[in-house]
């Protein structure tokens, strides 16, 4: 194992307390470990060197504190831009429900993601904690399980789900779906769609299609953040199909380093709104900046 990034810092900066500013030699050396760590943390190169370039700015030249060691000031640096660059210091979870209701949520995302686990998620926490009647339905008729394992989650979280009509293709099901919501009087109608274990044309395609059909005034894109480089890659990738609003990033309960979560907000534009943090349906929680940059430094 490594030391933890501030400790590094730490040790680099070790006896210059009191000496003016903060120097470009010393700052580079900083610098230096300050990329290391980002890399390791599976953040992506070219995000790993705008993020050092903003810090070098910063920390050339400013005033060293009296009362930190010049160690703890670039740690300070470092991390106050980490939290920007995760989405600041007030990042909102909260969605957009400025529609004609049903608002349509659309979740997109590789199988095995966490997908539909994070549809119910989501549905649940809307029911519950901002009193929304929520519907949720699958779009995946390839899975042949996939429609009853969100009826079960529905169940599990007491989220009304679409009834299931075989057979139907899943413009067909998101039209109903929406329908349903209209005359029920649904406040959101999440739609969970097909996955795939990697992008493919034709599930892009197919994507495309219902984000254009439905309107969705969210679209959501669930990211593992285990798979780190890779869930990067995903981005880039629904982004260009998709206009993604906001980012769902699960398995954060495991042990991954954060460093995909950095990566995120540059590539899609779109803030993280919700952290995954275990299977069960309570394991939801708003994307925390500061605690996920206290990650990234270890
Ligand atoms: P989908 O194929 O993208 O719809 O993925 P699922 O929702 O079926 O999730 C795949 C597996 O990951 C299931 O066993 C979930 O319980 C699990 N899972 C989903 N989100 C999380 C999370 O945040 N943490 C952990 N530990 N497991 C999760």
């Amino acid at each position: 194992m490594f030391d933890s990034l501030s400790d590094r810092l730490g040790a680099i900066f070790e006896g210059l307390r009191g000496k003016g500013a903060l120097e470009e030699k010393d700052v580079n050396e900083a610098l230096r470990e300050v990329r290391v760590a980002l890399l390791e943390a599976d953040v992506a190169l070219p995000v790993a060197k705008d993020f050092i370039a903003k810090v070098k700015e910063r920390a050339i030249g400013a005033e060293v504190l009296r009362s930190v060691t010049p160690g703890q000031q670039v740690v300070k640096i470092v991390h106050d831009a980490l939290v920007e660059m995760l989405g600041g210091e007030d990042a909102d979870p909260s969605l957009s429900f400025a529609t004609t209701p049903p608002a349509v949520i659309m979740m997109v995302g590789l199988q095995g993601s966490g997908k539909t686990t994070s549809t119910a998620k989501i549905a649940m926490r809307l029911q519950k904690r901002e009193k929304k009647k929520v519907l949720m339905a699958s779009l995946d008729t390839r899975r042949p399980a996939a429609q009853e394992q969100l009826a079960i989650l529905g169940e599990q979280a007491e989220v009304k789900t679409l009834p299931i009509i075989a057979g139907q293709s899943p413009r067909d099901i998101a039209n109903r779906a929406i329908e349903a919501g209209k005359l029920g009087g649904y406040d959101a109608v999440m739609l969970d769609t097909a996955g795939r274990l990697s992008i493919d044309e034709q599930l892009m395609t197919e994507i495309a299609d219902i984000h254009a059909a439905t309107h969705p005034i969210e679209t959501l894109l669930v990211v593992d953040s285990l798979t780190g480089q890779d869930a990067v890659t995903t981005a880039e990738k629904f982004k260009e199909r998709v206009d993604i609003t906001g980012v769902v990033m699960t398995r954060i309960d495991g042990d991954a380093r954060g460093g995909a979560a950095l990566s995120m907000r540059a590539v899609t534009g779109a803030p993280i709104k919700f952290a995954g943090v275990g299977e069960k349906l309570d394991a939801l929680d708003a994307f925390e900046p500061k605690r996920m940059a206290g990650r990234i430094l270890g």
